[in-house]
C-alpha cells in the first residue's frame, strides 16, 4: 500500500506527517512518497540567512487565531521558539496623495471600532467619515447572494474606507482585485457580524471585547507568530520528523491515471509509480494539469481558480545609513493610489530578532492583480521599483548591503465571485475519485495554518478510504476462509 503526495509545499509536508502520525496509529504501515518537483522543500516559504539577516522570501509569519500553524509546532516541539510580532512598535501606515499616514487605532480585523482615532485621521474626507457612520443604520443585506470583498464594504461603510482602508489592507493578504473577491470564501465573518450584530463596527466590537477576555486569561498578545529562525524552520523541522517518509526532490508528476486499485503516476525522468491514493498539493492549475486526462470537468474547475504573480524585494542596510527611524512594521499603498508597490514591511522593526545588532532590513511587496504584475519577470526591474518606492515614500536612498528579489509567478490563488460554488463542483467530482485528495491555498484558506490543516484534512480523508479498504479486504479474507 502507497500513498503519494504530490507537491512539498506546507499543505504536502502537513499531509506527510499527518499521514505518517496517523497511519501508525491506525496499524497501517502504508510506504509514503512525497515528490516535489523544485529541487528544496517548502514551496512558499523559503528563508535565507545572510550576515545574520534572516530574510523571508514569501511568507514572514502565520496567525494565531488560526489553530493550526501553532498545533503544528508544539506537535514538533518548536512551540516555545515562536516569537510574536514586536507590540511596543506595531504602528502601520497607509500611503495616502504618496505620504504616510498612521492607521487609526482601534481597528479589528480591518473594521474601525474606536470614534476619536477615525473622527482625527487624516486617512478619510469628512464626506467619507459621514459616510462611513451609516453602518449602524444600513439594515443587513437579505438572503444568502455572495457578494464582492468591495461591494460588501462599500455598503456597509462607503467607498472611501473600501478604498483607502479595507483595500491595501486586503491586498497584503490577497494581493487581490477586492471588487471581484468572493466575500464567502475570503472575509466570511463580515457578513456574519453584518447578520448578528446589526452593523460592522457591532461585530468588531464583540470581537475586541472577546480579545481582551482573552487576554486577561494570559493568552499570548501578537497574533503574528514565526519560528525565532524564520518559518524555514517550520519546514526545516517537519523534513526532520518525516523519518517514514521517502522524499524526492527534483521529480515532477507528469500525470495521475486511475488504474485498478490506485493511480498510476509519470514522473518526469523516473519510472512510473503505482499508490493506492494520492494526494495533489500542488497549486490548482498544476493539479487541473494532472487530473485532465480522466476527469476534464474536474480539470476545467480547478483552471478556473485564477493566479496572481507577486514579488518580494529585501534590502538590508546599517542603521546610520538611513535617516528614517523605520518606527512601526510598515505600510500599505491603496490601489488608488497608482503605485507599482503594494506594500513595505520594516521587518527589523516588526521582529527586531531577524536583523543584527544595528542592521535595517526592510521588503517591498510588488504585484497585485491587474498591476505591477508585468514587471515580475525581470529582478532589475523589481529591484528599482523597490528603491523608488523607498525614495519617494520614505526618503531612503542609500545603497543597500544585501538585495534579494524573490519571483512568485502564479502564486497567489484568488477566491474570486464564484468560488463557493467551484469548491463543490470540486468536490462532486473528487467523489467519484476515491484515494484521490487535494491539498493547499487554492481551496480554503491561503495563509498557513488553512494550508496546514487543508494537508491534514487530506491525510485524513485518504486514511479513511484505505481503513474502509483493509476492512474490506480483511471481510472478503475472512469470508474465503470460511467457504
Ligand atoms: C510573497 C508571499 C507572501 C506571503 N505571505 C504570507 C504570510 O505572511 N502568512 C501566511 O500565512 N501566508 C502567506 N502567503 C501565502 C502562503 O505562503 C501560501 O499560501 C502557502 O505557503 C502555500 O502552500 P501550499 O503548500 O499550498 O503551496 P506551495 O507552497 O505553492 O507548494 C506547492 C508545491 O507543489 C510543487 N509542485 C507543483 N507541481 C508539481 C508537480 N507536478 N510535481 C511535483 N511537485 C509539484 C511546487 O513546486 C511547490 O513546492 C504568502 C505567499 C506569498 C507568495
Amino acid at each position: 500500500m502507497r500513498i503519494v503526495v504530490v507537491g512539498g509545499g506546507i499543505a504536502g509536508l502537513s499531509a506527510a506527517y499527518e499521514l505518517q502520525e496517523c497511519a501508525r496509529a491506525m496499524e497501517l504501515s502504508p510506504e509514503i512518497v512525497l515528490i516535489e518537483k523544485e529541487g528544496y522543500l517548502g514551496g512558499k516559504i523559503v528563508t535565507e540567512r545572510v550576515d545574520s539577516f534572516v530574510i523571508e522570501g514569501g511568507p514572514d509569519t502565520f496567525v494565531s487565531t488560526k489553530p493550526w500553524g501553532v498545533a503544528l509546532a508544539r506537535k514538533l516541539e518548536i512551540e516555545e521558539r515562536l516569537m510574536g510580532t514586536d507590540m511596543e512598535r506595531r504602528r502601520v501606515f497607509v500611503v495616502r496623495d504618496g505620504k504616510l499616514v498612521e492607521l487609526p487605532d482601534g481597528l479589528a480585523m480591518m473594521v474601525p471600532t474606536k470614534f476619536w482615532p477615525m473622527i482625527k485621521t487624516s486617512l478619510l474626507s469628512p464626506l467619507g467619515k459621514l459616510r462611513m457612520g451609516l453602518d449602524f443604520f444600513t439594515p443587513p443585506a437579505d438572503g444568502d447572494q455572495d457578494e464582492s470583498l468591495g461591494a460588501f464594504v462599500s455598503r456597509r461603510l462607503g467607498r472611501e474606507v473600501y478604498e483607502r482602508l479595507i483595500e491595501p489592507l486586503m491586498s497584503g493578504i490577497y494581493a487581490g482585485d477586492g471588487d471581484r473577491l468572493s466575500l464567502a470564501s475570503t472575509f466570511p465573518f463580515l457578513r456574519d457580524w453584518e447578520r448578528e450584530h446589526g452593523s460592522l463596527t457591532g461585530g468588531a466590537l464583540a470581537l475586541r471585547r472577546k480579545r481582551r477576555a482573552a487576554r486577561r486569561s494570559g493568552a499570548p498578545r501578537s497574533i503574528f507568530l514565526t519560528p525565532q529562525n524564520g518559518l524555514g524552520e517550520m519546514v526545516e523541522t517537519l523534513q526532520a520528523a518525516l523519518d517514514s517518509v521517502e522524499i524526492r526532490l527534483n521529480q515532477s508528476v507528469e500525470s495521475v491515471v486511475p488504474v485498478d486499485g490506485g493511480f498510476m503516476l509519470q514522473i518526469a525522468g523516473s519510472e512510473p509509480m503505482h499508490a493506492t491514493a494520492v494526494i495533489l498539493a500542488a497549486p490548482g492549475f498544476a493539479a487541473a494539469k494532472l487530473v485532465r486526462p480522466f476527469d476534464a470537468r474536474l480539470a476545467d474547475v480547478l483552471d478556473g481558480i485564477e493566479y496572481v504573480s507577486t514579488a518580494t524585494v529585501s534590502l538590508a542596510f546599517d542603521q546610520d545609513q538611513l535617516d528614517h527611524g523605520l518606527d512601526g512594521h510598515g505600510y500599505v499603498i491603496p490601489r488608488r493610489e497608482g503605485r507599482e508597490a503594494l506594500a513595505c514591511t520594516w521587518t527589523s522593526t516588526k521582529f527586531p530578532h531577524r536583523a543584527p545588532e544595528g542592521g535595517a532590513l526592510v521588503r517591498v511587496f510588488i504585484g497585485r492583480a491587474g498591476q505591477g504584475e508585468e514587471h515580475i519577470a525581470d529582478e532589475q526591474e523589481l529591484i528599482a521599483i523597490a528603491r523608488r518606492e523607498l525614495a519617494e515614500t520614505m526618503g531612503i536612498t542609500a545603497e543597500p548591503k544585501i538585495v534579494r528579489v524573490y519571483q512568485w509567478p502564479d502564486a497567489m490563488p484568488q477566491y474570486n465571485l464564484g468560488h463557493p460554488e467551484r469548491l463543490d463542483k470540486i468536490e462532486q467530482r473528487l467523489a467519484n475519485w476515491p484515494g484521490l485528495a487535494l491539498a493547499g491555498a487554492a481551496y480554503k484558506g491561503i495563509g498557513i495554518p488553512d494550508c496546514i490543516h487543508s494537508g491534514e484534512q487530506a491525510a485524513a480523508s485518504i486514511l479513511a478510504h484505505l481503513a474502509i479498504m483493509k476492512d474490506q479486504e480483511d471481510f472478503a479474507l475472512q469470508k474465503m476462509e470460511v467457504s
